[in-house]
């Protein structure tokens, strides 16, 4: 009997040491800060516009398991190169900014398409606006002037200062609006945003002066993103409502939803 067990009892020891080998090989292949509960290491990109410098520093430091670093135009391009990409996780987007090289934008795209998450904020919707690719990236874009992209065309878009609006979460099971309920908040609008067909809105508002999707999610190859119009001032970064979206937008880009 315990000679019949024995070769059972060694294919069994034989496969645990092989599953232990497996998960010992995986733990050493696994790059630093990928662990499932390592901090999420947040590059954040500024410049271009104001902005309550303080406030908003202060708005990531109360997220959980949050490792933001802040970096400004004209350096922040160069994060976007593929020997700095081990550094950073989600690219956190709330700049203004028009000038971008054909090798930025090769690296821009190509972080998001291997796979790096990208949130993009309020008057990042503004930026490189000779650039048609990003607003496909991104799925949404707010123009400085009337446009014609092949047929599909606009106004210029426009803004207001300090507006109380309603949000409607139209999709409550997204990772990015889970269990949310509408929320007002008191921000800047947007109107006459483009918003391409790959976008999933998961916000809107009746508010007049706003185009009537102010948030949305979308994919780019293995890269996951997120939008979100508002946040222009630090009545914005001290709503609930605000931070849970930011908290919820960087954890899902990064698949850590
Ligand atoms: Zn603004």
């Amino acid at each position: 009997m315990i000679r019949a067990m024995q070769p059972a009892l060694t294919i069994r020891r034989l496969r645990l040491l092989a599953t232990v080998a497996v998960l010992a090989a995986a733990a050493a292949l696994r790059p630093a800060g990928a662990a499932e509960d390592a901090p999420l290491r947040l590059l954040v990109v500024t410049g271009g516009h104001g902005y309550d410098t303080n406030e908003f520093r202060a708005m990531f430091t109360t997220l959980p398991g949050i490792e933001p670093r802040f970096v400004a135009h004209p350096e922040a391009h160069a994060w976007l190169a593929a020997d700095r990409a081990a550094e950073w996780d989600v690219l956190v987007m709330y700049d203004m900014w028009q000038p971008i090289t054909p090798e930025v934008r090769r690296d821009f795209r190509q972080r998001i398409e291997e796979g790096k998450g990208l949130v993009a904020l309020h008057h990042s919707l503004v930026n490189y606006q000779d650039w048609p690719l990003y607003a496909q990236i991104v799925g949404g874009r707010y123009h400085l002037e009337p446009w014609d992209d092949h047929g599909e065309k606009g106004p210029a878009s426009t803004y207001l200062h300090d507006v109380d609006l309603k949000v409607q979460v139209l999709n409550r099971a997204h990772p990015l609006t889970l269990g949310m309920a509408d929320f007002s908040i008191h921000d800047e609008t947007y109107g006459g945003l483009e918003l391409k067909p790959t976008a999933k809105p998961l916000l809107a508002t009746q508010e007049p002066t706003s185009s009537p999707v102010i948030a949305w999610v979308k994919t780019w190859q293995k890269g996951r993103v997120a939008a979100i119009q508002l946040g222009h001032d630090k009545q914005a970064y001290q709503n609930p409502a605000y931070r849970r979206l930011l908290k919820n937008a960087i954890r899902w880009t990064a698949h850590r939803d």
